[in-house]
Formats: C-alpha cells, structure tokens, sequence
C-alpha cells in the first residue's frame, strides 16, 4: 500500500509536533501548516489522504478552509479531522455540517487522535464492503430494514417505527461518525411526510428504550449531535 499522506493545519507548534511525531511513527507522511492560508495551498498542492485542521487559525480560519476545500471537485473528498479547543462545539457543528468528516477535542490523547484518524481513513476507503443487503450487525446490534426488526441479545425486537429504524440503521451504517441533529433531520427524515415529530432527540430517546440493555451503542455527544458507537476504535 502506498504511504498515506497527511496535512496538519495548526498555528500552536506544540500541537502540531505531537501530531506529526505519532503520525510519522505509524508510517505517514506528514506535512505542517501554521497559518490559514499556507495551509490551504499546501492542501490544494499536496492532495493528500487526509486533513488535520485547527479552527482558529490566523490567516484563514478553519472552517472557511473546510468550506472552500468542500466547494472544489479538486479536494472536495479529501477527509477533514477538525482540531477543536473547548467551547467550539457551534464551530464544530458548523464543520460537520460543511463536511467536515469528524473532529477531536484538545486536550486528546495521542492513542485516541490515532483511533480517529485511521477510523476517517478506513470510512473512506470502504464505506459499503461491511453491508449485506439492509442488513447491519453492528456491536452486537443487528438491524434488519426487510424485515422490519432488531435483534439485541438474541431477542427480536419489532416494534420499532419507519424512523426510529431509518436513524438506528444509518447511525449504525456510519458508526464512529458523529452527526448533528440537522444533518439527521435531513438525511433520515427529510422528505418523509410520515414523520410527526421533527425532534431528533425525542426519536433518539425512544430508539434507546427500546435497544434495553444495549441502549449504549448511541451515544450523545454535548452541543454537537449523535452517534453509534464504534467499537473498533478502542
Ligand atoms: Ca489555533
């Protein structure tokens, strides 16, 4: 396989040698960025597997790199990894709903920025391989779209509704990945005329209760959205 190659976007040297030190040492090749703008051109110049990106940079700040990165053909599949301080979870949100594919919070264990990096890059190799028809197994959850059911424990559990199923089935599809209460609202409910209730969370509330014992595998991630727990990652 050929060497992955990153871009890291990050004023703070500090932060940006921690990254690059546990990235060389798992074999990538890395390249820095300290302002907004360099880091911009170096992305559109490099193409690389992935991107590592600061929100408040000088220059330009991140999520208008996210933005103009996303707007291309050229780099608009490039995997972007936001880089996130305390108290920018509406700058997050506004990230993932730009495109951006997933974020770690400063500070972060360099054990836990690897499990994120290599979770966004495997996605982004093989979103579809693990599927078989409408059938998920995900964490000992398995979702079954045809026939309308969840199996938890080996318990087969029907009663469900349309949305309820549609939200559990895609969290799952995409586990690992966070997602905002907008982007679910659209993507899972968008044109459905059946859907009463247009409050995320009341949905998410209720698919819990009914998971019982593995209620756990969605979880809430604060000020940004949800997701299904990714397993693989610890
Ligand atoms: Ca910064």
């Amino acid at each position: 396989m050929a060497q992955k190659t990153v871009v890291i976007v990050e004023d703070e040297a500090d932060i940006r040698d921690v990254l690059t030190y546990n990235l060389e040492r798992e074999g990538f090749e890395v390249w820095g960025a300290a302002d907004g703008k360099y880091g911009l051109k170096l992305i559109q110049d490099k193409q690389p597997d992935l991107v590592l990106l600061d929100l408040m940079l000088p220059g330009l700040d991140g999520l208008e790199i996210c933005r103009q990165l996303k707007g291309s053909d050229k780099t608009a599949t490039i995997p972007i990894v936001m880089v996130s301080a305390k108290g920018e979870e509406s700058d997050i949100v506004t990230g993932l709903e730009l495109g951006a594919d997933d974020y770690v919070a400063k500070p972060f264990s360099p054990k836990e920025f690897m499990a994120r990096v290599r979770a966004v890059l495997r996605r982004g190799n093989a979103p579809l391989a693990e599927t078989v028809g409408t059938l998920i197994e995900r964490d000992g959850v398995v979702i079954d779209m045809e026939r309308h059911v969840v199996i938890v424990a080996g318990e087969t559990i029907s009663s469900f509704t349309a949305t309820e199923l549609k939200l559990l089935h895609f969290l799952a599809f995409h586990a690992g990945r966070v997602f905002t209460r907008d982007h679910l609202l659209t993507t899972v409910m968008g044109q459905e005329s059946f859907v009463v209730d247009r409050n995320i969370d009341v949905h998410i509330q209720s698919v819990r209760k009914k998971l019982g014992t593995e209620r756990k595998v969605i979880e809430t991630i604060r000020g940004v959205g949800y997701r299904f727990r990714d397993s693989r990652q610890c």
